[in-house]
């Protein structure tokens, strides 16, 4: 049987690799449907060499420009946020892959899940933001959320077959980004252009700065909240930066079980999409021969503080997490645009949460969340604005 997929994000670093992935898995699965946003002339392309029955394209303004460069497609091609939860829940679909950056996720995220879809989830900011009706949701449609974050994608893995009794904590697998041995001082000083580069993994831009930030890692806490249902005392992040050991459970006991691989993100993908299944894979694998050693040691938290931001919205919780979320996004995408400093970026989130504390609201719904979204997204360009 045919498994249709649909990759909402498709022309991003995640949603390209996704494309390999179903090509390597051959016949047995179907792009059936793709979006982006703004990306329109690789869209276009993806169109014509996937021929998908559904396009869609989020930004209205591309529409044009993607529906004059496909003609001759039989599919059909939609538009806006309305397109998207359209394909999402369209019957034919089986497989959702959310490969959206940022909380622009939550509403489709949301949408597949309620519909009762099989969500591989890439979209981290959709769980941070609305973990608290995202989760209740699955339960109720009896929807399946895979993850394809490589750590979660690892302790997913490790807690098959273990009794929830027998786990102590998860301990995430951070690379560190490519700052990690840098001073307070230097970090002043660091560019767009130096912190797009990452020593292990090759990822589109928010999610490279998040890495260099660790907000990455702070994200992925509150990910692993939702996902595996733990307490914060129970999420530890450990620094390894050769990124083969994807993450690692530890038991009552003692015992540790860990998840090694090639640092690649076809694979997490891959396993997403065939679970519970396993497929060989013509992408990398791991040389043991070669490893010549696996490091670990604890996070820095004061020259990191968007990891201490993170527990702290984590366990403050409501609305806290995507506002947390959205002042991240509109730091991040000020400091990609030259117009704020490295550090100010946990400077901005910090002053955005002081801001919200009195205002969390403690069991939100979706709107609500979408509203304090759309609040610390104001408040923090007025920030900015006031340098
Ligand atoms: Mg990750």
């Amino acid at each position: 049987m045919t498994t249709n997929v649909a990759i909402i994000g498709a022309t991003g670093s995640i949603g390209r690799q996704t494309i390999e992935v179903v090509e390597a898995l051959g016949p047995d699965y179907r792009i059936y449907g793709l979006s982006a946003h703004r990306q329109s002339g690789l869209l276009a392309e993806q169109i014509k060499r996937w021929r998908p029955a559904k396009a869609v394209v989020t930004d209205p303004a591309h529409y044009q420009q993607v529906a004059a460069a496909v003609s001759g497609w039989e599919g059909e091609l939609l538009a806006g946020p309305e397109g998207l939860l359209a394909l999402v829940t369209d019957p034919q679909v089986d497989l959702v892959v959310s490969a959206l950056v940022g909380a622009a996720g939550i509403q489709p995220t949301l949408a597949a899940v309620k519909a009762g879809k099989r969500v591989a989830l890439a979209n981290k900011e959709s769980l941070v933001a609305a973990g608290a009706v995202i989760i209740p949701a699955l339960a109720a449609s009896g929807a399946t959320l895979l993850p394809v974050d490589s750590e979660h994608s690892a302790i997913f893995q490790c807690l098959q077959g273990q009794a929830p009794e027998n786990l102590q904590r998860i301990h995430l697998t951070a690379s560190g980004g490519p700052f990690r041995q840098l001073s307070l001082p230097e970090m002043e000083r660091i560019t767009p252009e130096a912190a797009l580069q990452h020593p292990t993994w090759q990822m589109g831009g928010k999610i490279t700065i998040d890495s260099a930030t660790m907000m990455n890692k702070g994200l992925e806490v509150i990910e692993a909240h939702w996902l595996f249902g733990l307490d914060y005392e129970r999420i530890r992040v450990v620094i390894h930066p050769q990124s083969i050991v994807h993450s690692l459970i530890e038991m009552v006991d003692g015992s540790f079980l860990a998840q090694l691989g090639p640092a690649d993100m076809r694979l997490p993908i891959q396993l997403a999409l065939t679970y519970p299944k396993r497929q060989p894979q013509p992408f990398s694998r791991l040389d043991l021969y070669h490893l010549a050693k696996l490091e670990f040691y604890p996070p820095d938290f004061k020259r990191f503080p968007c990891l201490e931001l993170a527990y702290e919205a984590g366990k403050t919780g409501g609305t806290m997490p995507a506002v947390m979320n959205a002042a991240n996004e509109e730091a991040v995408y000020s400091f990609l645009e030259g117009r704020t400093g490295f550090l100010k970026i946990p400077r901005l989130i910090a002053e955005v949460m002081n801001k919200h504390i009195q205002m969390v609201c403690r069991q939100p719904d979706v709107e609500t969340i979408l509203e304090a979204d759309r609040w610390a997204r104001y408040f923090t360009r007025e920030l900015i604005e006031r340098g």
